[in-house]
């Protein structure tokens, strides 16, 4: 055993100078004025050249002074070995810290009433924002989305950088969600504050917008976000569809046959550019079809189905030129073209997950 104290290697002397631990905790407590945590978490940076058994206890001895002088300059911020809101990263010998935020995240359900508004920021792709002829010089395809309506209120109120939407699925962008809503999270990227009176929010948001409302707005843990977005919904749908024929009692009899149906679907032409090309098997559980009320027969007719999660129901109408089978088309025996979608419920409740 030698004496810690005499240790020097390379210029790295141990322990650890009093007038660098003053500067790391002083910019730390600068940092905090700025953003707000409750329990934080030191590490050091040492340059590569430290030999390990001098780097285990350099760091060990600026982390754990370090850490001791912003408990005392800072009671109300507890010190964490586990998930900690912020993560200070000293690097030594420069007095350089970097901080890495843990993001906030809100989650809520919500629903979506405009056939012209997209589930999350959609950025123009052929300028990739910067702004083209094809997007008006705007960067972005629609003016705004479900996403950037929900997260406006909650930068303004907690800061951040930037959001991420997260969710159980998505819809189109001129398909409806109703019914008891989606559930979604919203990630704050570098939030300044990690309070906010959400039900004030919650009400902001509903009274800014007739295209949305969002319901149960709650903060959550990170591993909420990731219940919300691998979560396998069965999925309720109500269609409006257009045929190629009048449809009359007994051809509404051959679409109700697809009620328990397993659809063979190979990835859908208008989506094969960004999915991988498959073939997947996913069931209707079940399917009700009507005509409108008063009529013997129709062009147009209406469906309401609940399927598994992962069927794309306007090629289970179409048919996509035969890549989904069995199809609406298929048993009809002629063309058919979903005129109107709604989703009408995400058979999913992530709060009694847990
Ligand atoms: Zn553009």
């Amino acid at each position: 055993m030698t004496c810690a104290h005499s240790r020097d290697a390379e210029g790295y002397p141990l322990p650890a100078a009093q007038s660098a631990i003053d500067d790391y905790v002083g910019r730390i407590v600068h940092l905090a004025q700025k953003h707000e945590f409750a329990t934080f978490r030191i590490g050091t940076h040492l340059k590569p050249d430290v030999p390990d058994d001098v780097a285990v206890e350099l760091k060990r001895d600026i982390n754990q002074r370090v850490a001791l002088a912003v408990c005392e300059l800072l009671p109300d911020r507890e010190p964490t070995r586990n998930s900690a809101e912020a993560i200070f990263l000293l690097h030594y010998p420069q007095h350089r810290v970097d901080v890495e935020l843990e993001p906030v995240f809100v989650c809520g359900r919500y629903r979506k009433f405009a056939r012209d508004l997209p589930h999350s920021k959609w950025r123009c792709l052929r300028c990739r924002g910067k702004g083209c002829n094809k997007c008006g010089h705007t960067g972005v395809i629609y003016p705004t989305s479900v996403q950037e309506i929900i997260a406006e209120p909650l930068l303004e109120a907690m800061g951040g950088t930037l959001t991420k939407m997260h969710a159980t699925g998505r819809q189109d962008v001129d398909v409806r969600m109703l019914g008891n809503g989606r559930p979604f999270a919203i990630e704050l990227v570098r939030p300044e504050k990690r309070h906010a009176d959400l039900p004030a929010l919650q009400e902001k948001i509903n009274s800014s917008t007739k295209a949305i409302k969002v319901e149960q707005l709650q903060f959550v843990a990170r591993r909420m976000v990731k219940i919300i977005d691998t979560a396998k919904a069965d999925k309720t749908y109500r269609a409006t569809i257009a045929a190629g024929l009048p449809i009359g009692a007994a051809a509404l009899g051959n679409v109700r046959r697809l009620s328990g149906a397993d659809i063979h679907q190979q990835t859908p032409e208008r989506v094969a550019h960004r999915r991988a090309d498959k073939v997947r098997v996913r069931n209707i559980r079940h399917l009700q079809a009507r005509l409108p009320e008063g009529v013997g027969a129709s062009n147009t007719f209406e469906i309401e189905l609940t399927t598994e999660p992962g069927l794309y129901i306007k090629e289970l109408i179409s048919g996509d030129n035969g890549r989904t089978y069995p199809s609406v088309a298929g048993h009809l025996g002629t063309e058919c073209l979903c005129l109107e979608l709604d989703v009408t419920g995400v058979h999913f409740d992530p709060f009694s997950e847990e």
